[in-house]
């Protein structure tokens, strides 16, 4: 049985070796995640080319998302996990320090930005560890700035510290970003997430970056920010997707706002055919058990039903003790969730006349109990319009480039599933359905609807509806490929069929 919505999983120490990649792979992943918040580039070019044998190995292609760190501020290293408990006092050391316990229940550390030490105030509140852990300032001093712990929890290196009400400056995009940007484009990542996106300048800024360094990548903006929510509408038309970030945003804005806040990026993301991914603490549980809570489970199938393309795991995939357990868990979710989806949403308004298209290709099928559209695409464009409207159908994309299928692992429904010389349109759909005969990916007892931009090289122009029943398929099913225009599909570089 498949599913619709989509995986991310953070690539960690557990999870690095190429045996985990192709079994989380195979387990039901979509796009690896690389959080460049950790490791070094010779880490991560390491994961990537695991990440690139597990895909040779499985058969299956896998999108790589490149997280940039952005300004985050992080506690330093510890030389043991600090276990707090209320009423701890941590002194914040001006001068980087190694962390360590000084006596019961008092700690000293560092902070990776310490100038942000000096513009807080006996009484302000910290933030440790996506908010887990929160501490107020009770004493200043020219040595530290001491907190006591209001709450307990285990504290471990470079987790993230917020403080709430301090602005950010104005660029999110550091000196060590930029050099990281240049990474992913000299290793061909194919999406960038942006940390900390205040408003739609910042994507902009990033765009250049990635122009700079001559490459082209999809970029998603992070929504972790008080001022990007106000901004989403502008930040959204310069973004090619959004990240639910829930960790830094439950810490940005009231916790109890996060749901609502959720609900509403994922309108606004569907509405313009713009993949969204909702993440953090989805199955946090499970980084240290072996099953999650109810309510960590309530929280996928909700995020699914309220429209999300994807789904994400962190310190589960990363760090946790049974990565691939994490994702049969969000799979069985996903699964029985998508029982109940909310198929077929035709309430948008058209943003263009391929909109009108798409729309129709999803009605015919419907009409016709299509069982797939196979939806030919040069950019990609044409099968996230598709998805748009949730068909029950699946959504077979057919592209010339394995970068454009990869693109596409991020999509709700879509399933990147050929790769097809460009040709005579005739040619084209002589070798999707070989191919998919052969795969058993179709069968001749079902229909399909076609769609295709012919002449192809003009982007965003869906201009063919096909309908193809068993006479269709039988007929090309036979038809013999004429050498010199038909070119044989390569059947290796073939996507994931979840
Ligand atoms: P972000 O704000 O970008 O979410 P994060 O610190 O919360 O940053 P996640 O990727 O969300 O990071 O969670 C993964 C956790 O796994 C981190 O908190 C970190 O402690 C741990 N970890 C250790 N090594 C790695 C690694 N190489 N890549 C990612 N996470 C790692
Ligand atoms: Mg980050
Ligand atoms: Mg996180």
């Amino acid at each position: 049985m498949q599913k619709r919505t989509k995986i991310l999983a953070t690539v960690g120490p557990a999870s690095d070796n190429v045996e985990t990649l192709a079994a989380l792979i195979t387990a039901g992943v979509n796009v690896f995640r690389l959080n460049f918040s950790h490791g070094t580039h010779e880490y991560h070019a390491q994961v990537l080319s695991n990440i690139r044998a597990a895909m040779r190995k499985t058969g299956l292609i896998v999108g790589v998302m490149q997280d940039i760190s952005g300004p985050k501020i992080r506690v330093g290293k510890l030389s043991e996990d600090f276990c707090l408990e209320s009423g701890d006092r941590l002194d914040f050391y001006y001068e980087a320090c190694i962390g360590e316990k000084v006596a019961p229940s008092h700690y000293r550390l560092s902070i990776s930005e310490s100038s942000v030490l000096r513009m807080l105030k006996v009484g302000d509140f910290v933030y440790l560890y996506d908010g887990l852990i929160r501490a107020s300032i009770v004493e200043i001093n020219d040595e530290y700035v001491q907190a006591m712990i209001e709450n307990k929890g285990k504290l471990t290196s470079n987790k993230g510290i917020n403080f709430p009400n301090t602005r950010l400056g104005i660029d999110i995009l550091t000196e060590k970003d930029r050099l990281d940007i240049g990474w992913g484009v000299a290793n061909g990542v194919d999406f960038m997430a942006i940390s900390f996106v205040q408003n739609a300048q910042d994507m902009i800024n990033a765009r250049e970056v990635v122009h700079s360094y001559g490459g082209e990548v999809q970029l998603i903006a992070k929504i972790e920010k008080f001022d990007a929510v106000e901004n989403i509408d502008e930040i959204l038309r310069y973004s090619d997707g959004l990240m639910v970030a829930r960790g830094d945003l439950g810490i940005e804005v009231p916790y109890y706002r996060v749901p609502t806040i959720q609900k509403m990026l994922i309108d606004k993301a569907n509405a313009h055919s713009k993949p969204v991914i909702t993440a953090t603490q989805m199955l946090l549980s499970m980084t240290e058990k072996e099953s999650a809570t109810r309510a960590e489970i309530s929280d996928v199938a909700n995020a699914v039903l309220d429209g999300t393309d994807a789904v994400m795991l962190s310190e589960e995939s990363a760090v946790g003790h049974n990565p691939v357990l994490v994702v049969e868990t969000m799979v069985n979710t996903i699964q029985a969730i998508e029982e109940i989806y909310p198929y077929e949403k035709f309430d948008f308004g058209y943003d263009d006349v391929m909109d009108r298209v798409n729309e129709s290709a999803v009605r015919l099928g419907d009409s016709l109990n299509a069982e797939g559209i196979i939806a030919m695409s040069a950019s990609g464009a044409s099968p996230k319009k598709l998805s748009r409207y949730r068909p029950k159908m699946t959504i077979y994309a057919a592209t010339h480039e394995e970068k454009v299928a990869r693109l596409l692992t991020i999509v709700w429904g879509v399933v990147p599933a050929y790769l097809i010389k460009k040709g005579r349109i005739e040619d084209m759909l002589t070798d999707i359905i070989q191919s998919g005969l052969k795969r058993g990916i179709i069968d001749k007892k079902n229909t399909y609807i076609f769609t295709a931009g012919y002449p192809i090289g003009t982007p965003g122009t869906t201009n063919i509806i096909r309908i193809l029943r068993e006479n269709e398929i039988t007929f090309f099913g036979e038809t013999k490929s004429q050498p010199g225009k038909a070119k044989k599909t390569d059947e290796n570089a073939v996507a994931t069929l979840f």
